[in-house]
């Protein structure tokens, strides 16, 4: 099994942002685990995953532990990359499910303010090909080339169910409720938690860059 690195922070703290910046500067590889995109896709496919999920995102709740702990854990220890886990462990149940394992990750955590949560989930569109998912911008931080069209793919950019206002209050309310002790934990087992003020995105760039290649 290879190292694994935890992208933490609240839902929209900008870690997917931080993430694909980096990847397009380095030729290392990495095995990249996105639960929310994982989940994505199996709604999209119609599976009796993205079946079993649906209900559970669309109220901006998180999806059980026994649905979620098998397929990533044993998805960890199968790979052969080193691994970049942005929204797992996202509970004290997968955190203990993750540690028990013996996967002992380097965790990064990203800090935001919940105002900038907010603006950031109104301003973002993503593709609506979800084989693709680039996130880009409404504001000039990462606008698209052409308006409503994915540069990558050329699909249309769609707004992400979840980033509607009452959704997002819920989803912050989760993370502090279930998801921030999930460092306590992390801590207690020797885990490194880095810390990155990721309000200042170009220092932050910097801050991860410097992290993921020290
Ligand atoms: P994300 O794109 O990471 O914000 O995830 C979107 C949605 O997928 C979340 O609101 C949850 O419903 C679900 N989800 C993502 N990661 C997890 C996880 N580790 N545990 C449970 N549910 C998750």
């Amino acid at each position: 099994m290879q190292d694994v690195i935890v992208l933490f922070g609240k839902p929209g703290a900008g870690k997917g942002t931080r993430l694909s910046e980096f990847l397009e500067t380095t030729d290392r590889k990495y095995n990249i685990l996105s639960v929310g995109n994982m989940l994505r896709q199996a709604r999209a496919d119609n599976t009796e995953l993205g079946q079993k999920a649906a209900q559970y995102m669309d109220a901006g709740a998180l999806v059980p532990d026994d649905i979620i702990n098998g397929i990533v854990i044993e998805g960890i220890k199968a790979s052969a990359e080193p691994i970049i886990s942005d929204g797992f462990p996202r509970t004290v149940g997968q955190a203990q499910a993750m540690l028990d394992a013996g996967i002992l990750p380097i965790v990064i955590d990203f800090q935001v303010e919940d105002d900038v949560v907010i603006q950031r989930a109104r301003d973002r569109i993503v593709c609506e090909n979800k084989k693709c998912g680039e996130t880009y911008t409404t504001n000039d931080f990462k606008p698209p080339v052409v308006e409503g069209i994915c540069d990558k793919c050329g699909c249309h950019l769609v707004r992400r169910p979840d980033d509607d206002p009452e959704v997002v209050a819920n989803r912050l309310e989760v993370y502090r409720d279930q998801t921030l002790p999930v460092l306590e934990v992390m801590e207690s087992y020797g885990v490194k938690v880095y810390t990155i003020d990721n309000s200042d995105s170009k220092k932050a760039k910097a801050q991860f860059a410097e992290l993921m290649n020290g």
